[in-house]
C-alpha cells in the first residue's frame, strides 16, 4: 500500500509539479528581459528627448522662402510653406500616408535647413526651386493646375498630411537628419557618398522596394546620335574621342553596391555615371546601353539621384497597407518620429 502511495506521489509530481516550476522558471526570465527591454527602450528615449529642446517648433515657426526665379523674399508660417512643399513635390493623387511621410521629410529637410544653414541663400532660410532646396508652388499656382471640381478636395488632403503630422520630424541620434528625396529608386535606393562623394550618414543606407516598377517615372529612354553624344561631352571634357568601330568603345567600368553605374568609359575618356547623367539628362544613373547604327540608346530605371526616401516607393508601400511611421523608416534606417 505505502508503495502504491509513493507511485501515485511520484507521478503526481513529474506530471504537475515539475512541469510548473519549469514553466514559473521561464515566466520569470522572460519577465526579466522585458524589463531590461523597457528600461533600454527608455532608456534611449531619455537620452533623445533631452536634446529635443533645441528644436521647439515655435522656433521655426516662420519661413523666409526665396523665390529663386524672381528673387522676391516672402514670409510665412511654416505650414502653409509646408502645403505648398508637398503639394509642389508629390501628386495629391497618391496615398494620404504617402502625402504624410512627404510631409514630415519636408518639414525635417526644412528645419535641417535652417539649423545647417551655409548660408547659400543669404539671409533667407530656404529656396524653391526642387533642384537646390524643395519644390514650392502657391496655393494660387496650385489650383490653377487642377481641375476646379477637385480642387478644394485636394488642397483638403494636401493640408490634412501636414497638419495631421504638426510638428513631427525624423531624427538620429537626437539630431535632425538630412532628409534626402527623390521620385523613383528604380527598385532600390543610393547611398550618399556614390552621389556626392564625401561621407556617408548612418541612416542612408540602400534599401530595396516593391512595387515601383508600376510608376511611369520607372522606365525611360535616351536615344542620341553618336555625334551629338561626342558633342554634348565635349562641353566638359574637350579631349573626348570615340571610335564607335572599336570594340567596348563605350563601357561601364563600375557599378554601385545598387547596381548603378559609378564609373563609364567613352573613348578615350573615364567619367563618373552622374556626371554622364547630368551632361545627357538621362533621369538616374542606373542605366545600361545599346550601340545602333547612328546612335546610342540608353534605357533607365528610376528617377532622381536615388538617396533617402523614393516618393513612388512611399506610394507603392502606403498601398501596401504601410503607415507613413513605417514608410519613414523603411527609407531611413534607425531613425525616430518625434513631436518637438
Ligand atoms: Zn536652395
Amino acid at each position: 500500500m505505502k508503495k502504491f502511495l509513493f507511485y501515485v506521489i511520484a507521478l503526481f509530481c513529474i506530471v504537475f509539479l515539475i512541469p510548473s516550476i519549469c514553466t514559473k522558471t521561464k515566466r520569470q526570465a522572460q519577465t526579466k528581459d522585458n524589463i531590461e527591454n523597457v528600461e533600454e527602450t527608455k532608456s534611449t528615449e531619455n537620452n533623445d528627448t533631452s536634446t529635443y529642446p533645441k528644436y521647439n517648433y515655435s522656433n521655426f515657426a516662420t519661413i523666409k522662402l526665396y523665390h529663386s526665379k524672381t528673387g522676391e523674399i516672402e514670409e510665412l508660417p511654416i505650414d502653409e510653406y509646408l502645403y505648398g512643399v508637398v503639394s509642389a513635390e508629390m501628386p495629391v493623387k497618391y496615398d494620404i500616408e504617402a502625402l504624410k511621410a512627404q510631409a514630415v521629410v519636408a518639414r525635417t529637410y526644412t528645419i535641417y535647413q535652417i539649423t545647417h544653414s551655409n548660408g547659400k541663400h543669404g539671409d533667407t532660410d530656404i529656396c524653391d526651386n526642387y533642384a537646390c532646396c524643395q519644390a514650392w508652388i502657391s496655393k494660387e499656382d496650385r489650383f490653377a493646375k487642377w481641375e476646379k471640381k477637385e480642387a478644394e478636395d485636394n488642397w483638403q488632403k494636401i493640408v490634412n498630411a501636414v497638419d495631421s503630422t504638426q510638428g513631427k520630424i525624423i531624427t538620429y541620434n537626437g539630431e535632425v537628419i538630412d532628409a534626402f528625396f527623390h521620385s523613383n529608386s528604380g527598385g532600390i535606393t543610393e547611398t550618399a557618398s556614390n552621389v556626392w562623394g564625401g561621407q556617408n550618414f548612418p541612416y542612408l543606407q540602400s534599401v530595396e522596394t516593391s512595387g515601383e516598377d508600376e510608376y511611369s517615372e520607372y522606365n525611360s529612354e535616351v536615344e542620341i546620335s553618336k555625334e551629338e553624344l561626342i558633342n554634348k561631352i565635349r562641353k566638359k571634357h574637350s579631349e573626348i574621342e570615340i571610335n564607335y568601330d572599336e570594340q567596348d568603345s563605350i563601357k561601364i567600368i563600375e557599378l554601385t553596391e545598387s547596381g548603378r553605374v559609378k564609373t563609364i568609359k567613352l573613348g578615350n575618356i573615364e567619367i563618373a555615371g552622374t556626371e554622364l547623367r547630368t551632361l545627357l539628362g538621362l533621369k538616374s544613373t542606373n542605366f545600361s546601353f545599346e550601340i545602333r547604327d547612328n546612335s546610342v540608346i540608353f534605357f533607365v530605371k528610376g528617377y532622381g539621384h536615388g538617396v533617402g526616401m523614393s516618393q513612388t516607393g512611399a506610394d507603392s508601400l502606403a498601398k501596401q497597407g504601410i503607415n507613413y511611421e513605417d514608410i519613414i523608416k523603411h527609407f531611413y534606417y534607425n531613425v525616430q518620429i518625434v513631436d518637438i
